[in-house]
C-alpha cells in the first residue's frame, strides 16, 4: 500500500488506529502535499515510533517518470508503474491555468473503435496512490501549480469508480492539491449505474460524456458499450443527473470523415441534446498509424459547428495540443511498448 492513496479522513483514521491521535493525520497531510516530503524522516513534528509504524505498512515511493516529450504548451509524461506497466499524462497550458490529463487504468476494456488506447485490453485499474502522483510528480517536475484534472487519459473511470473517486476526494481536498470541484472533469464512455451513483455524490465535479454518434446504429458500431446501455438509457440517465446535480453536462464528439460528421448527423444530434443543459464539445480527431479513421476536413467541422449553432445548440471545438508528439490518447506508451 501506498501512503498516496490515503483521503485525508483515512489518514487521520490510521493514527487512530495505531492507538495516536487524530491530528498527525492533519500534519502528514500536510508534509506531503504542502511540503512536499519524500521521506518519512522529514515529518519532523510526528514521533519517530509512529513514523517507523507508518513506514512499515505505507510505501512512500514515487512513480518513475520514463519519458517526458514536449512541444508548444504541452508536455507528456510517461509513467513507470512498479509491475513495469506503463501509463501516460498530459499537461497542457491554457491561459486559465495548468491542466493535466490522468489515466485512470492500464488497458482499458471499452473497445471504442477508434481509440488507440482501447487497443490493449485492461490489464488492472490503477490504485489511487497511482492517479494521485500522476498530478503530484508532474507538478513538481513543472514547479508549477496544476489547477485543473480531467480523467481522460488511458481506462475508463467509471469502470474503475471507488478509486477514482477517493483520487477525486484527494486532490480536491483543501489540505491536499486544493484542486477546486469545479475544475475537475471525469469523462466516461456511458456506463449507466455508475452515472446513477455519480449523481448522488455531493461533489461538484465536472461530468463529460463521449457521445460521438447520435443514434444507436452508429454508436453501436463506434463503442461497444452502447449495446449495453443504449441512447434510450443513456439519454434519461443524463437528464436525470442534470436535474439533480443542476450541472452543465459536456458531451464530447469526435468527428470522423464520412463516418459521423455529415449534415444528417448534425441535425440528429442536435435533435438528441434539445433542451438539456449541456454544451457539445467537437474534437478533430488524432489519427494514429494502427486505426484507419480519418479526421474531418476542417470546413466539414465548421458545417458541422454550423449547424449545432443554428439549432442553438451551445457548442465548442476542442482546442489542440500537441499533434507533433504523439497526441492521440494512448500513442505514448504503445510506442514504447511496441503493442
Ligand atoms: N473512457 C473515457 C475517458 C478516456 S477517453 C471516455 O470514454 O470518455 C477520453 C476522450 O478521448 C473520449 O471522448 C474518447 O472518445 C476520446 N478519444 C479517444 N481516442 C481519440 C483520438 N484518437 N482522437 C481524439 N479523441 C479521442
Amino acid at each position: 500500500m501506498n501512503i498516496y492513496g490515503l483521503t485525508y479522513d483515512e489518514l487521520e483514521n490510521i493514527f487512530v488506529d495505531m492507538g495516536s491521535k487524530k491530528f498527525h493525520g492533519n500534519q502528514l497531510f500536510s508534509w506531503l502535499y504542502e511540503k512536499r516530503i519524500n521521506s518519512y524522516d522529514e515529518a519532523t513534528n510526528i514521533k519517530k515510533e509512529l513514523r517507523s509504524e507508518i513506514e512499515s505498512k505505507y510505501s512512500i515511493d514515487k512513480l518513475k517518470i520514463v519519458n517526458i516529450e514536449k512541444d508548444v504548451d504541452v508536455i507528456k509524461y510517461l509513467f513507470e508503474l512498479n509491475d513495469k506497466e506503463h501509463i501516460e499524462a498530459v499537461l497542457m497550458r491554457h491561459d486559465y491555468g495548468n491542466s493535466v490529463c490522468v489515466s485512470s487504468q492500464v488497458g482499458c476494456n471499452m473497445g471504442c473503435k477508434f481509440c488507440e488506447s482501447g487497443r490493449r485490453k485492461k490489464v488492472r485499474n490503477l490504485e489511487t496512490y497511482e492517479m494521485v502522483l500522476q498530478i503530484l510528480q508532474i507538478e513538481e517536475d513543472l514547479g508549477e501549480r496544476i489547477s485543473h484534472v480531467v480523467i481522460m487519459g488511458i481506462g475508463e473511470p467509471f469502470d474503475n469508480y471507488d478509486n477514482v473517486i477517493k483520487f477525486i476526494k484527494i486532490i480536491n481536498h483543501p489540505k491536499g492539491l486544493a484542486i477546486g470541484a469545479r475544475h475537475i472533469t471525469v469523462s466516461t464512455c456511458g456506463i449507466v449505474p455508475k452515472i446513477e451513483e455519480f449523481s448522488n455524490l455531493e461533489l461538484q465535479v465536472n461530468l463529460a460524456i463521449s457521445l460521438h454518434a447520435p443514434n444507436n446504429t452508429l454508436r453501436n458500431k463506434l463503442m461497444p458499450i452502447n449495446k449495453v446501455y443504449p441512447l434510450e438509457v443513456l439519454i434519461p440517465s443524463l437528464k436525470e443527473y442534470i436535474k439533480k446535480t443542476n450541472r452543465r453536462l459536456t458531451f464530447e464528439y469526435i468527428l470522423l470523415e464520412g463516418i459521423n460528421d455529415g449534415i444528417d448527423n448534425a441535425l440528429e444530434l442536435s435533435k438528441l441534446v434539445k433542451g438539456m443543459n449541456c454544451y457539445i464539445n467537437l474534437i478533430p480527431y488524432n489519427e494514429t498509424n494502427n486505426i484507419e479513421f480519418k479526421r474531418s476536413k476542417t470546413v466539414q467541422i465548421m458545417r458541422f459547428y454550423d449547424i449545432l449553432k443554428k439549432n442553438r445548440i451551445n457548442v465548442t471545438i476542442r482546442r489542440e495540443f500537441g499533434s507533433n508528439i504523439s497526441a492521440a490518447c494512448g500513442q505514448l506508451r504503445s510506442k514504447k511498448e511496441d503493442l
